[in-house]
């Protein structure tokens, strides 16, 4: 399928290549959609296999975070940017051309932190552009607020899905142990689940088995896993032809963004008896700190009341979807895409 297909198949506004070969820069901004406001959305660093690849993530990402952005009330649009390469190689000279081709979109793009990209990264990028948030005397790292929210969202979950009324002796499958994943499954424990996690790399199994009594499985058992939640916290597209048969839980709910591969998955999901929380509405914490900080007013308390939202949020579509036995996802689809054709319908000049 041609780019502009692609781009007309889900709305999006505007995909900007960037190229820098004095540094090696090679990546992608996606505008999604600007219509409730600019558009924001992190920065990802990742070695993709090919253009395609990254051009999928990205547009993915990008579209991800107008629905998150809109569902938070924040009056921002959605936008992705990846960085093609890895992020263990990535120099300042990288970091700060890439921050000047988002200088050049005039804040109709603000970018943040993601996989590959940290806090310290973020200092160097706002160098060269103010359209950046999560700077150190900010929002710092958004993470715990993300893992926040990922947990209140969960918590709506249990109550209507499991008819639990805390997350005490219930096991939740956890795919990936980073910054998210970490700070979530310490609110998790606390309140008496039991963990089972998953990871690439053995340094963050070792901190999980520590520090949660986390039960440890491969990579690829982390779906099969008997287990009450799946809550997948690292990459995308992991509910896919291949795992979506191997699923033995009954609520799914994490912080990766862009989890079903393919929309069609949502509702495969609620055939099979699952209830998939969507990922954009849950794991909106990190981007409504952000937000408050581009606003000016971003203190942690305001910040914990704000994301606390996320369970009424979750009550809200999830009420809805099981009472019209559709799937989370296609309710909160729906509240964006009204949002946004009444946006759009306000702009109209007064002579239509
Ligand atoms: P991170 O890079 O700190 O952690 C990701 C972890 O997943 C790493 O430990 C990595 O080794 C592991 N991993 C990667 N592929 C894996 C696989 N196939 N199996 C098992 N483990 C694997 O990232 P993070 O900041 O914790 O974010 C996690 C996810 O949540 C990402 O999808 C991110 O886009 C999303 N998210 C993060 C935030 C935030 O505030 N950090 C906000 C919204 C969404």
């Amino acid at each position: 399928m041609g780019i502009f297909s692609k781009m007309q198949g889900d709305g999006y506004e505007q995909v900007i290549f960037c190229q820098d070969q004095t540094v090696g820069l090679s990546a992608i901004i996606v505008l999604h959609d600007t219509t409730l406001g600019p558009a924001l959305g992190g920065v990802r660093m990742w070695p993709y296999n090919t253009e395609d690849e990254a051009l999928h993530d990205v547009m993915g990402l990008a579209r991800g975070m107008t629905y998150k952005n809109a569902l938070a009330g924040l009056e921002l649009g959605g936008a992705k940017a990846v960085i093609i390469g890895d992020a263990k190689c990535k120099s300042k000279e990288l970091l700060k051309s890439f921050a000047r081709f988002v200088d050049r979109l005039q804040g109709r793009y603000v970018t943040a932190v993601d996989v590959g990209i940290n806090s310290d990264d973020i200092e160097v990028i706002r160098e060269e552009t103010k359209y950046v948030v999560g700077v150190r005397e900010g929002t710092g790292n958004p993470s715990p607020l993300t893992a926040y929210g990922v947990y209140q969202g969960m918590l709506a979950g249990v109550e209507q899905v499991l008819g639990s009324t805390s997350l005490q002796g219930l096991r939740v499958a956890v795919q990936g142990m980073g910054h998210v994943a970490e700070s979530l499954s310490e609110l998790l424990v606390r309140d008496g689940a039991e963990v089972t996690v998953t990871d690439l790399d053995a340094e963050k199994l070792k901190l999980a088995k520590e520090k949660f009594n986390a039960t440890i499985v491969e990579p690829d058992a982390i779906y099969s896993q008997p287990c009450d939640i799946f809550a997948p916290c690292a990459l995308g597209g992991v509910i896919n032809s291949t795992t979506v048969d191997l699923l033995r839980c009954k609520l799914v709910a994490g912080a990766a963004n862009t989890q079903l591969a393919e929309k069609k998955y949502a509702e495969v999901l609620v055939k099979k008896g699952i209830v998939a929380l969507p990922d954009y509405v849950i794991n909106a914490g990190g981007a409504i700190a952000v937000a408050l900080e581009r606003c000016g007013t971003y203190c942690q308390e305001h910040a914990k009341q704000k994301v606390a939202g996320i369970y009424n949020t979750t009550n809200q579509i999830l009420r809805q979807a099981l009472e019209e036995k559709i799937s989370p996802y296609l309710v909160a689809d729906r509240m964006v895409e009204t949002m946004i054709a009444n946006k759009k319908a306000e702009k109209l000049p007064a002579s239509f």
